[in-house]
């Protein structure tokens, strides 16, 4: 059974930001229990091993992008055999994700809600409809939300948000919800709480 979201963010101790706007208000779970989940979570952070260390470290950045062990373990694999440095080639894999590259355009309010719209098929990928969250963009990809799919709430909603900007390796134009991959996105361009030097060392071991 998958972890409720707010729980993740009270394991990992901080704010993931998985909720989207309700993360912002004072409903957030970690605005109003910041511990770790459990009779004996309040305790819980303090006692942390070297090993733990590396552990959250990775179950962090799994939970931020939402992604299994299994593939996570896998991007982990293509990362430390790719030419690049292995933290920050993860960096890149995770956040060329489609379902990613959705949020990061401002046309979902968490990442989850950018997967459900992949999933659902609203997204068309260099004219194609796609409904793969973990397909892998590449420079020059074109990517925009299908005709009939513009009155989506979430996208609709996305559409109106005159405040949006757009990080530097795409080009948005969210009034049409379309863009462009304009550069490969490098570790600047990630989360910046991810240490992906103990994600390293946790699968170096
Ligand atoms: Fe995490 Fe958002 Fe839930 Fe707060 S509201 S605990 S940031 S998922």
């Amino acid at each position: 059974m998958k972890t409720p979201k707010c729980k993740q963010c009270r394991r990992e101790g901080e704010k993931l930001f998985l909720k989207g706007s309700r993360c912002e208000g004072q409903k957030c779970a970690i605005t109003r229990r910041n511990y770790a989940p459990g009779q004996v979570g309040k305790s819980r952070f303090s006692k942390q091993t070297e090993y733990g260390r590396h552990l959250r470290a990775k179950q962090k950045a799994r939970r931020i992008y939402g992604i299994s062990e299994t593939q996570f373990r896998l991007y982990y694999t293509k990362a430390d055999k790719s030419k690049e440095t292995t933290g920050p080639a993860l960096l890149t894999i995770l956040e060329t994700r489609l379902d990613n590259v959705i949020y990061r355009a401002g046309m979902a309010e968490s990442r989850t809600q950018a997967r459900q719209i992949v999933t659902h098929g609203h997204i068309k990928l260099n004219g194609r409809r796609v409904d793969i969250p973990s397909i892998q963009v590449k420079v020059g990809d074109k990517f925009e939300a299908r005709a009939a799919s513009k009155k989506h709430p979430a996208l609709k909603k996305a559409a109106e948000n005159k405040k949006f900007k757009s990080p530097k390796w795409l080009k948005v134009d969210l009034g049409n919800l379309s863009g462009e991959i304009l550069a490969m996105p490098g570790k600047d361009d990630a989360e910046s709480s991810i240490d992906t030097q103990l994600i390293v060392e946790f699968y170096s071991k």
